[in-house]
């Protein structure tokens, strides 16, 4: 169960959905306006303390992947309304495609559940004895359908895909998630982080030019591990939410299995998540955060 978010009230610009950690809203050219909100979500509730600058420093870090990234993106301008300054991009609007494009390199999460059941991910048969954190002998394209609010993404096989889409389309996004995949694993490895699995949303242009949309490569769509801390067998430290995961578990006193909302997080915990995202930002850009 989580917590309905709130979004706020921006003049000229007319709120059209939230997730759980994002607000998007049409803008009066027809655009859309993507905030990224301090929001934080922990064992799927949306917590009730924000973490300040989360939003901003998601926004720097997607942006930062986009322009690496040589293929089109949806972005227009990072000039945006005052109210939600640095932490918000506007956008060309896409009719999206209704897939989740998930690369995975490694083995976590729904991968390694789904493996653990059927010795396969999304169809796609998997060799014997991998283990949480396990490298995978190449990346795979592991699709997902999109859930509502407080759902779980479901894994679907490659086949549903081309159902849902086409062949030629399910093709091209294939080949798009795991270059695009292969290109960041690769950058983000020169910094020390290894990039496990991430999620990519693609949509099309009325010419039917595929264009690379949503937010990318940020730690609410990836998976980021510490290199140097990669230990297959175990669960892998994360750069963000390890923090608060660790906080809420161990010694807030929350018990995950009551159904009860999480406790707000104390001044230290937010101080030190804040920072921790703050790191991951300047760890992998090599830039320096400056708000
Ligand atoms: P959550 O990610 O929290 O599970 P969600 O996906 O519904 O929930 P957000 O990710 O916050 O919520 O919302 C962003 C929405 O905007 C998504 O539905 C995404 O598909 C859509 N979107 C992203 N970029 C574009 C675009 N260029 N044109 C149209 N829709 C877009
Ligand atoms: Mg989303």
């Amino acid at each position: 169960m989580i917590i309905p978010p709130q979004a706020v009230e921006i003049p000229g610009a007319k709120h059209i959905h939230s997730g759980k950690v994002r607000d998007l809203y049409e803008l009066e050219s027809g655009d859309l306006l993507m905030v990224a909100s301090d929001r934080m979500s922990a064992f799927d509730w949306i917590l009730d303390t924000p973490i300040p600058d989360k939003g901003k420093v998601l926004t720097a870090m997607s942006l930062w992947w986009f322009e690496q990234l040589d293929v089109p993106n949806h972005i227009l301008s990072t000039d945006v309304p005052a109210e939600v300054a640095g932490r918000a991009v506007v956008c060309e609007r896409l009719d999206m495609f209704p897939v989740e494009c998930v690369a995975r390199g490694y083995l976590s999460g729904s991968g390694l559940l789904d493996y653990n059941a059927t010795g396969e991910v999304c169809g796609i048969p998997l060799r014997d004895g991998l283990v949480e954190g396990s490298r995978l002998d190449e990346p795979i394209f592991t699709p997902a359908t999109k859930a509502d609010l407080g759902e779980h993404d479901e894994n679907v096989s490659y086949d549903a895909v081309v159902a849902t889409v086409g062949a030629e389309i399910a093709e091209a996004l294939r080949g798009l998630t795991l270059d695009i995949y292969r290109e960041a694993h690769a950058r983000a490895e020169q910094r020390g982080i290894i990039l496990a699995d991430t999620k990519f949303e693609f949509g099309a242009r009325p010419d039917g030019t595929i264009v690379l949309a949503d937010e990318v490569l940020t730690p609410d769509s990836s998976r980021f591990w510490p290199a140097d801390q990669w230990q297959p067998g175990k669960q892998q430290p994360s750069y963000d939410k390890q923090i608060v995961r660790d906080w809420l578990q161990f010694e807030s006193g929350w018990d995950r299995k009551s159904g009860e909302a999480p406790p707000p997080l104390s001044d230290e915990v937010i101080a030190r998540t804040r920072a921790a995202y703050i790191n991951a930002y300047e760890q992998l850009t090599g830039e320096k955060y400056t708000g």
